[in-house]
């Protein structure tokens, strides 16, 4: 059974097209620009060169027609037709209250998908978009869909209700949902097949951490707490996201700086984190770079982002009696030696401490505690593409 995933942002597409006989990767892509000029495909078939095609792709359903029709080139595809796809599996960022775990899509979940779209209107029309365009390329294929927030499904009321008027819950479901969901199952289910433990028996502290950074504590195979909230805002310093912050900041500063409600939410979404801290980058790459030469905001920066997660694995084994593993994964979490160590540094009395030699690793699963650590630490790289064809597999099936 072959299952394309596929990931649509507002102007990008991901794809993967899997074999689930033996849960290989065909190939890989990515579109950028949608919609702007200089829209362009990279796509790779594994064990064939990297292609890019430049090509005018005004909207999704142009860019999945490119992803289509080079997945079913003689030169640089894997397949003869499209249907040999058995099944197109898609990311949908918000599922709202409604869904706790991947589904098939019908015409009734799309109008769910629709409602939820305020929730997330950043994220869900393109999702939305995407779907609709694979509906009308492969109108035979079977489709489902897996959410960011269904992971989260299990967190207690007391841990997903605000302390604002309860009415707002109601009436428009503000709440906390959790974001990531699919990488922190992904990673804490793998945890327990590297660690060769039960996952029921485990108290487990992801912490995601890539341009979006988020933790979640799950115990015994469930979320039980997590970072982001109502939306993906909340919790760690991101990038360019603010995280959690005094609430009231957003009021002073639309009135100080005479900011509409559109100025403030760009402040806080795109020009903070350790971007507006540090004035020099979003990528700690560069922040890293900066720090070394001198650069004092972007330590700062590395700094509060080290300590943000810090502060929060303290908090979850607080709400977990306890911690058996803390996990790393995304593009900082599985590459960064120095920010895992700044984050471990002083986690003795948790009965965690690094082993340097075996931190020393990226992008790679590994084990990265001393022998013998109460306390586990791994890093393993995320697999959202995986966990999506999976579900579609059991859903689809
Ligand atoms: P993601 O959103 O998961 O793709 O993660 C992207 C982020 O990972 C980038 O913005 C970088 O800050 C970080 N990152 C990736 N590779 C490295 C690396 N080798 N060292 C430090 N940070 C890295």
């Amino acid at each position: 059974m072959k299952v394309l995933v596929v990931n649509c942002g507002s102007s990008s597409v991901k794809y993967q097209l899997l074999n689930m006989e033996d849960e290989s990767v065909m190939a890989r892509g990515l579109v950028e620009r949608i919609g702007i000029e200089g829209s362009r495909l990279k796509h790779q078939a594994t064990g064939k060169d990297e292609v890019v095609i430049e090509k005018a792709m005004p909207d999704h359903k142009a860019a999945l027609k490119v992803i289509t029709d080079v997945l079913i080139d003689e030169k640089d595809g894997v397949i003869k037709d499209t249907s040999e796809i058995s099944a197109v599996g898609h990311r949908v960022v918000h599922g709202g209250e409604k869904f706790s775990g991947s589904v098939k899509i019908t015409e009734e979940v799309m109008d769910t998908l629709r409602e939820c779209a305020d929730l997330a209107p950043l994220h869900n029309p393109p999702n939305i978009m995407g779907i609709e365009a694979c509906r009308q390329l492969m109108p035979g294929t079977s489709m489902a869909g897996t959410f960011d927030t269904a992971f989260h499904h299990t967190l207690p009321d007391y841990a997903y209700i605000y302390p604002i008027p309860y009415e707002y819950y109601e009436k428009y479901g503000v709440r906390k949902y959790g974001f990531h969901g699919t990488s922190h199952k992904y990673v804490s289910e793998r945890a327990a097949q590297i660690l060769g433990k039960p996952l029921k028996d485990l108290k487990i502290i992801t912490c995601h951490l890539g341009n979006g950074a988020s933790m979640a504590a799950v115990d015994g195979g469930e979320s039980v707490e997590t970072s982001m909230g109502f939306t993906p805002l909340e919790g760690l310093a991101m990038g360019t996201r603010c995280g959690s912050i005094d609430p009231a900041i957003a009021a002073f500063l639309m009135e100080k700086e005479n900011m509409t409600i559109d100025e403030v939410n760009n402040v806080l979404n795109k020009r903070s984190g350790v971007m507006g801290i540090s004035g020099v980058s979003s990528d700690f790459r560069d922040l890293e770079q900066a720090a070394e030469k001198g650069n004092k905001r972007a330590a700062l920066a590395i700094d509060v982002f080290a300590y943000k997660v810090k502060k929060y694995i303290g908090s979850y084994s607080a709400v977990m009696n306890g911690v058996d593993v803390i996990v790393f994964t995304a593009g900082l979490g599985e590459n960064s030696i120095s920010m895992r160590e700044k984050i471990c540094s002083g986690l003795g009395y948790l009965g965690l401490e690094l082993d340097p030699e075996a931190n020393n690793v990226r992008g790679k699963e590994a084990v990265i505690s001393k022998p013998g650590c109460k306390v586990k630490a791994v890093v393993i790289p995320t697999n959202e593409e995986l966990m999506i064809a999976r579900d579609t597999v059991r859903i689809i099936g």
